[in-house]
């Protein structure tokens, strides 16, 4: 039957011709794409900012899980211009010399991160570990900036 055929050839087409359309990704919006763009062009900006992001903290923790597999030679991985490294250095910029436990506190980061980070930035004089007499009399070791010269 000739008929009820094209009736199913429009069906089949109006049905790809709605999967083609290029909808933006983002959940309830019904914006169409452009340039097979995965986004509309209010959320394409949005978009690459969020890629962006997750590629910053990817890195971040691919060189923390280097440092942390590395043992005793972690701090050898420590990039000192990376993203931590520099997060580090700017805490111990704003709040002052600082224990190791206070670092690792302000930082959101486990001592453990923490330790071998601070070795690098020492091992690249950025920063200095001298040890100082708490009130109890104990000795801690405390991280403050090398002042550039
Ligand atoms: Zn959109």
């Amino acid at each position: 039957m000739p008929g009820r055929k094209s009736k199913n050839q429009d069906a089949t087409r109006s049905t790809t011709w709605k999967w083609k359309r290029n909808a933006c990704g983002v959940e309830n919006c019904d914006e169409s794409t452009a340039n097979g763009k995965p986004y509309c062009r209010d959320h394409l900006d949005l978009a690459e900012k969020t890629e962006c992001l997750i590629a910053t903290v990817n890195a971040r923790q691919n060189e923390i899980d280097k440092v942390l597999a590395a043992g005793s030679n972690g701090w050898r991985h420590v990039e000192t211009s990376g993203s931590v490294a520099q997060d580090i250095l700017a805490i111990i910029q704003v709040y002052g010399p600082q224990t190791i436990s206070a670092l690792s506190r302000n930082a959101t980061l486990k001592a453990a991160i923490v330790i071998p980070y601070v070795r690098a930035l020492a091992a690249k004089g950025l920063v200095r570990i001298s040890p100082q007499r708490t009130a109890s009399g104990a000795t801690q070791e405390t991280i403050s900036l090398i002042p550039r010269a």
